[in-house]
């Protein structure tokens, strides 16, 4: 159904897009009966969509623009690059000036451990390529019988053909023939729902014992690598206690496999510090990053390595063989550009720090909405957080899916001028920019405690409480 307010124009795009565009992880043939949201522009943290209607965005995106639409700055890092190179391969020894000095700096930011970079063009081809990298390096130090991987329930690394089966999410597997025989899973550190939720140090160490029992099992000259999410994203805002990667970190360098961090969501500056690791001195073997890398404003990601990974696969290659692993858009100079900018605007732009700050606005304000009816949980790290909602507080039980709460609470929060995310029918997400300001987490809070007592108003939501 369009919009009963389209504009002309808008009922036209809105057949278009049904007729002929695939959307990402959607349900293809609701979205023709439904129809695209189109989003028109966007300005600090606010959107405008096609229709005129303006919205808070209280994600960032897709957490993503961390430093918020419309930043000037940015655009123009973009057009001089485009105007002066707007491609230079990374083949036959090619290079660029941009691609070069963003080299540079993820090294100067990221943990001490990560001294090589290979630029992608997002998160999931920069998780497709660390477990390349990681497969090449054992076959490369001549241990080749050392193939099998290790990630979290809930966990998200993106949707190629491998790093789908690293997520452990069950959408990504159906009827793609995943996880592959390769790929294992260890519960989450989900505190909420653990049965050591309330102690975390009996949490921690049942992680530490679940991936020791893993490795037993499938023995440990078998076993490549362990991948995590610091806080994990798309598997619903999983927030472990602190102490949680290093017990994490340890216990992979004692069983000898890698510990790779997949810092897409969490790197620069989502949870505090530049990166999670950061928080807790964790230096991994390898780390994935991408969103925040470019804020959104042009596609990009990046692997890093560290010198013991990138020289045991530079040195076990054949005598001047290539390694072959490659795009045409690795380390697009525009992309290269942008990132310089968007990393410049956290560091001199004071956006880093500003997030800092607002992350006790943002952390009072989910914790405020405990007191709802609807509210279960609570929880978040820097401007990173998520509400559980339960139909009984005291058993957490979940409300049925057949009521589509969070459908209804998207539609709801879209009504009164707000974007987020539901994870399920019982998670809603929040990630707003770096950017946001007092008076923005005031309106967030507001317009969501109003839109939770809209849908609490329904007598079958009323019912099922
Ligand atoms: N890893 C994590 C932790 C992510 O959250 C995501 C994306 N949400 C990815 C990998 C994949 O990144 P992309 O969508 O850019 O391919």
């Amino acid at each position: 159904m369009t919009h009963p307010t389209a504009l002309p124009q808008q009922a036209a795009l809105d057949a278009i897009d049904r007729a002929h565009l695939i959307h990402p992880v959607s349900p293809w043939r609701v979205h023709e009966q439904r129809g695209p949201t189109v989003l028109a522009s966007g300005k600090g943290a606010w959107l405008t969509d096609g229709n005129g209607h303006r919205l808070l965005d209280a994600f960032a995106g897709l957490w993503c623009v961390n430093v918020g639409y419309g930043q000037e700055s940015v655009v123009q890092a973009a057009t001089e690059q485009m105007r002066r190179l707007p491609y230079a391969t990374g083949y036959f020894h090619f290079s660029s000036e941009p691609a070069i000095r963003l080299a540079e700096k993820l090294v100067q930011i990221t943990p001490a451990s990560l001294t090589r970079v290979y630029l992608t063009l997002g998160g999931s081809e920069a998780v497709d390529a660390a477990v390349r990298f990681v497969v090449q390096y054992y076959n490369a130090t001549g241990r080749p019988s050392k193939k099998q991987f290790i990630s979290l329930e809930r966990g998200y690394h993106g949707s190629s053909s491998t790093g789908a089966g690293l997520t452990a999410l069950p959408a990504f597997h159906r009827g793609f023939d995943l996880p592959l025989p390769t790929q294992h899973y260890i519960a989450s550190p989900y505190a909420y729902r653990h049965e050591h939720g309330d102690d975390p140090q009996a949490l921690i160490a049942s992680s530490v014992a679940a991936l020791r029992a893993k490795v037993a099992e499938l023995g440990a000259d078998n076993v490549a690598a362990f991948f995590c999410e610091p806080i994990q994203g798309s598997g619903g805002v999983v927030v472990p206690p602190k102490g949680w990667l290093t017990a994490m970190r340890d216990a992979a360098r004692e069983l000898d496999i890698l510990f790779v961090v997949d810092e897409v969501i969490t790197g620069f500056g989502r949870t505090g510090p530049m990166f999670a690791c950061e928080a807790e001195g964790v230096e991994p073997d390898l780390m994935t990053m991408a969103k925040g890398l470019t804020a959104g404003y042009v596609p990009m990601g990046a692997t890093m390595m560290s010198e013991k990974v990138y020289a045991g696969i530079a040195d076990g290659a054949p005598e001047g063989a290539a390694i072959g692993h490659g795009a045409t858009y690795s380390a697009h100079p525009v992309g290269a550009a942008v990132a310089l900018e968007v990393l410049r605007l956290y560091e001199e732009g004071g956006i880093l720090a500003n997030g800092q700050r607002g992350a006790a606005h943002f952390a009072a304000g989910l914790d405020g909405l405990l007191d709802h009816p609807l509210v279960g949980d609570s929880r978040h790290r820097g401007l990173l957080g998520a509400l559980e909602l339960v139909s009984d507080k005291a058993s957490k039980r979940r409300f049925d899916a057949s009521l589509g709460l969070s459908d209804r609470i998207f539609a709801a929060g879209y009504r009164n001028g707000l974007v987020f995310r539901s994870f399920g029918d019982h998670i809603l997400g929040f990630a707003p920019a770096l950017t946001f300001t007092e008076d923005e987490f005031a309106q967030l809070f507001a317009r969501l405690r109003k839109t939770l007592d809209e849908v609490l108003e329904a007598p079958d939501v009323r019912a099922a409480l």
